[in-house]
């Protein structure tokens, strides 16, 4: 069976309250017509409907402090309590004790070793590379998980020729931010139609979305609920091309953010655990999971039943 994994940075389940959170004010037609009606709040998980299921995971694991995207994305890749093994939340970045761990085998590189085919299906800039090329830039842990296993990140080339699938999903920011006045653009349903068109050609393909975060570190509420609109128009479009009985979609966090925008910090809500795909499938990786750390397991099993 392939897996989509979409890791939406910094989203945790929050309150029921429009002022602070932009997931109780949003409307995401297509999310909650999957949760029963439900939206993406603490008090709608668990909930298990007909092509989806909703966990709500522990991002802290026992330590004290914040979770952090280094160590909270290295928990996911590799199942190991890094938190608990340097005794902190660490991050944005890896350090070398939390690189360390990446560098011994990840996700990324276990889905190769067991001969299946997996891909980063994020496309990178030009100024990504000449930054990381410069030493400017540090690796962060999904595409240093990514490039240990001997994959290379997609870049320009592979944008533009359809290959990879722009950060903010619809490619706006490469027109804009970016500076490629001709680069590809897809409306968000479009660009749900090429995530899934991607995710198909892998055993294992893995999305990451980074503005989430960004928007709960600014407060902004506006963008966040613009950002999730957006999000709901590409679900539906990935679901219209997805096979439930060939794959299973996992969509997770790293840690709280987001759903408060009452403060500019991380936060240690549980945050959700979205599983779409047959009912089977969906059982057998929600059975016993309760935080970050159970992800890994899953997910290798999943592919290589
Ligand atoms: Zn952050």
């Amino acid at each position: 069976m392939r897996l989509l994994f979409i890791f939406l940075d910094g989203v945790g389940l929050g309150v029921d309250d429009p002022d602070i959170n932009p997931f109780a004010r949003v409307e995401m037609p297509f999310l909650q017509s999957l949760l029963g009606g439900k939206k993406l709040l603490a008090n709608s998980a668990p909930y298990v409907g007909e092509r989806a299921t909703l966990l709500p995971l522990d991002a802290a694991l026992g330590v004290n402090g914040l979770p952090q995207s280094a160590t909270g994305q290295a928990v996911l890749l590799t199942g190991i309590n890094i938190p608990q093994k340097i005794g902190e939340h660490y991050g944005p970045k890896p350090n070398p004790a939390v690189a360390k761990y990446l560098l011994n085998g990840n996700l990324f590189s276990q889905v190769i070793k067991a001969g299946k085919t997996a891909a980063l299906l994020n496309a990178y800039p030009p100024r990504y590379f000449d930054a990381v090329d410069s030493g400017k830039r540090l690796y962060s842990a999904i595409p240093l998980a990514v490039t240990t296993a001997g994959l290379s990140l997609f870049d320009k080339d592979d944008y533009y020729a359809g290959r990879a699938l722009s950060a903010d999903f619809t490619g706006y920011g490469w027109r804009g931010m970016l500076g490629f006045p001709d680069a590809p653009v897809y409306e968000p349903h479009a660009a749900g139609d090429k995530l899934a068109e991607l995710a198909n050609q892998y055993d294992f393909s893995f999305f990451e979305y980074w503005a989430s975060d960004y928007a709960g570190h600014k407060q902004d509420m506006n963008w966040a609920i613009e950002q999730f609109k957006t999000f709901d128009d590409v679900l539906r479009g990935l679901l219209d091309q997805w096979d439930d009985q060939h794959g299973l979609i996992l969509i997770t966090s790293d840690h709280g953010n987001m759903e408060d925008l009452s403060t500019r910090r991380h936060t240690d809500a549980k945050v959700p655990g979205l599983l779409i795909g047959s009912s089977e499938a969906r059982a057998a990786f929600a059975s016993e999971l309760n935080d970050l750390m159970g992800i890994y397991q899953r997910i290798l099993k999943a592919i290589s039943p």
